[in-house]
C-alpha cells in the first residue's frame, strides 16, 4: 500500500460501519482535534456488507492517503482477518479476534483494538478502582472478547463470565486462554445469567440486550458496587436496577470516547485530555 505522509494537511479519517448514519465518531474526532489543533477531515463510510466490499474500502481509503480508519459493526472481525493475513495486529485485536482502528505501519495495513482499553480508561476515570477487584460481565459476545484482557492488565483480580447461552461464554474462555497467557493463567469462571450470585466489585452488562425491550433474568441474590452498561444512549433497565441497590453506576458514554481518543493519538501522536463534553 502507498503511503502518504500524514503532514500533509488537513488529514482524513473515516468510520466503516453498516448502519453508519447514526455514528457519532466524527462530531468526536473533530473534538479531539481541535482540542489539539489538527485540521482533520472523518467521515462516515457506508459499505455493503461482505469481505471483497469491505476490502475494497479499505485499499481505496488508505491508497488515496487517509490516515486512520475506525471499523464498527459488523466488520470488526473482517477487519481482523484482513491484518492477520496481510498485515500486523496489536496484542488486544490479536485475542478479541477482531479490530476497530486501522492505520498503515512501514507500508502495511495494521490493526489494533481500542475497546478494552477505553474501557479501562473511562472506569479510572470515574475513580472506580480496578486492582484486586472481583468483576462480573453479562454477555459473552464480541465486546467481551475485547474487555477482558485489559481489565485484566489493569490489575482485576478474577472475572466470572455470565452468558444466556453459556456454552458460548464456556468457548470463549477457552479461546481466550489460549491466546493470552495472562488470561490462561486467571481460570475465568463462567455461568449462565439466573445462576450468577454474589457480591462483585463491578458487574459489566455487555450484552445487546439495551437494545430491546427484553429485561435480563438477574438474580436477587447478585449486587455489586459499581455497575457499567457497554450501551449509551438510552434508558438502561439494568442500571436502574442497580442504582436502586445503592450502586454507582455508569453508562458506556465514556468507553466510546475513551476507545475514540486511542485510535486518535495513535494515528496522530497527539494526547488527549479526557473527559471531553460533546
Ligand atoms: P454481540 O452480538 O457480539 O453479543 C451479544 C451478547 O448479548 C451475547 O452474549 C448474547 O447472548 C447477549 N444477548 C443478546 N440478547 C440477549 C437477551 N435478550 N438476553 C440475554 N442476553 C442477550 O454484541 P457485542 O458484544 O458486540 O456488543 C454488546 C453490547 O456492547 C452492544 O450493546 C454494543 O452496542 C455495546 N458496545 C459498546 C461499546 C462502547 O464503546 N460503549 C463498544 C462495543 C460494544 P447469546 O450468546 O446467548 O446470544
Amino acid at each position: 500500500m502507498t503511503h502518504v505522509s500524514p503532514l500533509l494537511r488537513p488529514q482524513h479519517f473515516i468510520v466503516i460501519g453498516n448502519p453508519i448514519a447514526h455514528s457519532k465518531s466524527p462530531a468526536i474526532h473533530q473534538h479531539f482535534a481541535q482540542q489539539v489543533g489538527l485540521d482533520i477531515r472523518y467521515a462516515r463510510q457506508f459499505c455493503p456488507d461482505n469481505a471483497d466490499s469491505f476490502a475494497a474500502v479499505v485499499d481505496a481509503f488508505f491508497n488515496g492517503g487517509g490516515i486512520g480508519a475506525n471499523v464498527t459493526v459488523p466488520f470488526k472481525e473482517m477487519a481482523y482477518q484482513r491484518c492477520h493475513t496481510q498485515g500486523t495486529l496489536s496484542a488486544h485485536a490479536t485475542v478479541a479476534g477482531a479490530v476497530n482502528t486501522l492505520m498503515l505501519q512501514e507500508g502495511r495495513l495494521h490493526g489494533d483494538n481500542t475497546d478494552g482499553q477505553g474501557l479501562v480508561n473511562h472506569l479510572h476515570q470515574l475513580g472506580w478502582g480496578l486492582d484486586k477487584t472481583n468483576v462480573a460481565i453479562i454477555g459473552a459476545g464480541g465486546a467481551t472478547r475485547g474487555i477482558i484482557l485489559p481489565l485484566l492488565e489493569a490489575g482485576v483480580a478474577t472475572v466470572t463470565i455470565a452468558n444466556r447461552t453459556l456454552s458460548k461464554a464456556e468457548q470463549l474462555v477457552v479461546q481466550l486462554g489460549a491466546a493470552s497467557a495472562l488470561i490462561q493463567s486467571k481460570a475465568l469462571a463462567t455461568t449462565t445469567i439466573e445462576q450468577l450470585t454474589g457480591n462483585f466489585d463491578i458487574l459489566i452488562n455487555a450484552t445487546s440486550i439495551g437494545l430491546s425491550d427484553a429485561t435480563l433474568p438477574l438474580s436477587d441474590e447478585l449486587c455489586c458496587e459499581f455497575a457499567y452498561d457497554l450501551m449509551y444512549g438510552r434508558e438502561l433497565p439494568f442500571l436502574t436496577h442497580f442504582a436502586k441497590q445503592g450502586a454507582q453506576v455508569s453508562d458506556g458514554y465514556g468507553m466510546l470516547i475513551g476507545q475514540a481518543a486511542l485510535s486518535f493519538e495513535q494515528w496522530t501522536a497527539k494526547k488527549i485530555a479526557l473527559p471531553i463534553t460533546l
